[in-house]
């Protein structure tokens, strides 16, 4: 297949400064938790965004001294030559596929708390470091001095970078991240000298960054500037009227614009809270005030919203982490005219979680994510079967679609049965829950890619029993039953069922999903799960007029959703929707009408006033097939069953992104014999460095110390 014309102009090159991108798909700086920790795998990620046809592929963020870390996140480092080898390596797999490798210098400033250098951070002013834990630190506010030293930091690090092989250098004044944005800002710098007070002062520390870097490196690298076109804090934040300011002051001075919004939870808001293309409004405008390109992102997956950015002058190049993420073989899908294969991303932010929980990234449409070099997984391919044989799967939810759909292009003999009608398992209902549309994703790409392959047989509304498996005739089955919600509190806090009067209505998230009510207006959920169901059951509800009180151990609604960066949106719009939030709290006591709750800290018990319950605790996995298979060694030898393995919510209840992954892992790991005892993927390991026994720090005769001189 051939490129649609409609496309074309997505493929043009493009100059940026003293280099040319080949197209204007451009994946922008994004994190992914594995940084300095795991370089391999994140230089393996990187080559295969490169391979899929990414014009431009660049890191995340790169500390440039240790005077502004983020530890404990994960990121990258380039304060020195041990830093070289790892940034080498990455520029060296993205230029083997062809892409311009940029590298996104950061000096945090006062975002860092620098609990790993323990060097004092610095700040236009003295007040706490805005990072992410509200850790007891204060910056300091920089003098002269301080500023020329950062001018000097950027000055050698981009030198660095040159040397390590890289096309972009990034000057960063974005997100509350890259510290001269805190110079930027009008709330954090209320300096009096020639760096605070009108725009003009509050950019001059970023003009002289740029500056700074164009002299060191511009004769070879482009050097891009990535700002933040608005904070959404309307007056109190930087807003976009003062970023076209900012940028009309500056206009010539970079090789490329790159725009966020800010914060990051801004920049990267999730498919609940708002649409494809989000970020035009901030950035319509900003092109007609430069010559330079411009990139800036809006989790772009549809070809023709892409190409509208360009026909309608808004954009010059699209960017994109998250549909990077999602599909890395984006670009070479439109150039193929395969816009069907396209694994378009949910919007879920799980990719994100991998940040703030300092783990390598994943993601719910593409469970090859992070996994490319450590295990081997490619987003397009998957070795071929070992041998002939038949595998039937019992269950199409997330799991159950995915082992479908990878052992199908390994060439196997698939039969996928299902219980219901439709495919999904549960993305069936949840993907019609509030602000989850996109999530059917997962499924619809799943089941479009399996429809055409001859050797994917699916049987819908098709309950499986034991006889029926082992009359089957398969050589493998796959038990991906799935998983329920139980309806008595027992998760976290409480370990046993709470004591309930059976005259009282108890309510699961699956009663709710199929349509049944409470009986009375008012509503207790009850969430000991803290992901996103308690929280969009409550606004369902209460949009639906029931009078809701959420009641939750933890101090946030939905608090994991801070990983997501959604818990500030999911706990506005439950108290915008009259929700009565009771933290703290654990269930005690059900009666009719009646729920006693006890205080987490003191045990104190208040009682609450409900007509019904809904019970948002844990779930448990149908593993009853898989229990009943096992006890039957005979008959599974008699029928040729060779093996029967449980995988996703069946095995353990867990994310959507760990079903299709539990998919995925089984489909890969087919046929295939592991090392007993072995480590199932690959990792690095530091390097010690040397270390003298005989002499203890500090003693006469012990070596000089670092940074020091003898
Ligand atoms: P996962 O997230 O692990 O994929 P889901 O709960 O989303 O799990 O999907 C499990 C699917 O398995 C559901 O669609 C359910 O209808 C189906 N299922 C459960 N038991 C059987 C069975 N005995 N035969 C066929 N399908 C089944
Ligand atoms: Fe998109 Fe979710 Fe994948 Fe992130 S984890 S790239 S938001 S599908």
């Amino acid at each position: 297949m051939s490129r649609d014309p409609r496309y074309d102009v997505l493929f043009e090159p493009v100059r940026i400064g003293p280099v040319v991108t080949r197209n204007r798909f451009y994946q922008v700086p994004h994190c992914n938790g594995m940084g300095y920790r795991d370089p391999s795998s994140l230089a393996m990620m990187r080559a295969i965004k490169a391979q899929g046809g990414w014009g431009v592929v660049c890191t995340e963020q790169a500390e440039i001294h240790p005077s502004a870390e983020i530890c404990p996140f994960i990121e990258l480092r380039i304060w020195d030559e041990q830093d070289m080898p790892m940034l080498e390596r990455i520029a060296a797999c993205v230029h083997a596929h062809g892409a311009l490798a940029g590298l996104q210098l950061c000096h945090n400033g006062m975002n860092a708390p620098n609990l790993y250098s323990r060097e004092i951070p610095l700040g236009p002013v003295d007040l706490p470091v805005a990072s992410g834990f509200l850790d007891p630190v204060q910056a300091r506010a920089m003098d002269k001095r301080d500023i020329q030293d950062l001018r000097r930091w950027h000055r050698e690090a981009a030198v660095r970078a040159r040397r390590a092989g890289y096309d972009i250098v990034y000057v960063y004044a974005g997100k509350l991240f890259g510290g001269p944005m805190f110079f930027l800002s009008r709330r954090y710098n209320t300096r009096t000298d020639e760096y605070g007070g009108s725009l003009e002062n509050r950019t001059r520390l970023l003009r002289e960054l740029i500056e700074d870097v164009k002299d060191a490196v511009g004769d070879r690298c482009a050097v891009a500037c990535r700002i933040s076109v608005d904070e959404l804090l309307g007056d109190q934040g930087l807003h976009a009227s003062e970023a076209h300011e900012i940028v009309g002051l500056l206009a010539e001075l970079p090789d490329l614009w790159d725009l966020t919004l800010s914060g990051w939870e801004n920049d990267s808001q999730t498919s609940r809270f708002s649409q494809e293309g989000y970020q035009e409004p901030f950035v319509r405008g900003i092109k007609q005030l430069t010559s330079k390109p411009v990139v800036g992102v809006g989790r772009f997956t549809s070809p023709d919203t892409m190409v509208r950015m360009i026909r309608e002058g808004i954009l010059d190049l699209i960017g994109a982490a998250r549909p990077s993420i999602a599909d890395p073989f984006l670009p070479k899908k439109i150039e193929e005219g395969r816009i069907e294969d396209i694994r378009e991303c949910i919007g879920c932010n799980i990719c994100v979680s991998g940040d703030y929980t300092m783990s390598i990234m994943r993601c719910t449409q593409n469970p090859s994510m992070g996994e490319e070099w450590r295990r081997g997984w490619h987003p397009e391919w998957i070795r071929p079967r070992h041998a002939q044989a038949r595998v039937l799967i019992v269950g199409a939810g997330p799991a159950g679609l995915e082992a479908a759909m990878m052992l199908g292009r390994r060439g196997y003999e698939v039969t996928l049965a299902e219980r219901g009608v439709q495919l999904g398992g549960r993305l069936v209902q949840e993907r019609l829950l509030p602000g989850l549309s996109a999530w059917g994703r997962v499924v619809d790409y799943r089941a479009s890619q399996i429809a055409p392959m001859p050797n994917v047989a699916v049987y819908r509304d098709n309950e499986l029993g034991v006889e029926d498996i082992l009359g089957f005739g398969a050589e493998h089955v796959v038990i991906a039953t799935g998983a329920h919600w139980r309806r008595d509190a027992v998760a976290r806090a409480l370990l046993a069922p709470v004591p309930t009067d059976p005259a009282m209505q108890v309510l699961t998230p699956d009663d709710l999903m199929q349509g049944e009510r409470p009986a009375a207006r008012s509503v207790l959920l009850y969430d000991d799960d803290h992901y996103y169901m308690g929280g969009i059951l409550a606004e369902r509800l209460a949009t639906e007029g029931f009078a809701v009180t959420v009641v939750t151990p933890a101090a946030e609604v939905s608090m994991w959703t801070r990983n997501t960066m959604e818990q500030p949106r999911v706990q506005r719009r439950l108290l915008e929707l009259g929700v009565r939030i009771e933290p703290h709290r654990v269930l005690s006591a059900v009666r009719p009408g009646q729920v006693q709750v006890a205080c987490c800290f003191t045990g104190r018990l208040h009682t609450l006033t409900a007509g019904a319950l809904v019970m948002v605790s844990s779930r448990l996995p149908h593993n009853e097939l898989s229990r009943a298979l096992q006890l039957r060694t005979a008959q599974l030898r008699d029928a040729g069953i060779l093996s029967v393995t449980t995988i996703g919510d069946a095995a353990a209840p867990g994310t959507i992104a760990a079903a299709v992954f539990a998919g995925r892992r089984y489909a890969e790991e087919l046929g295939v014999s592991a090392v007993p005892g072995a480590v199932p993927f690959r990792r690095e390991v530091a390097a010690l460095a040397p270390l003298d026994l005989s002499a203890l720090p500090g003693m006469p005769g012990s070596a000089p110390r670092p940074g020091e001189r003898d």
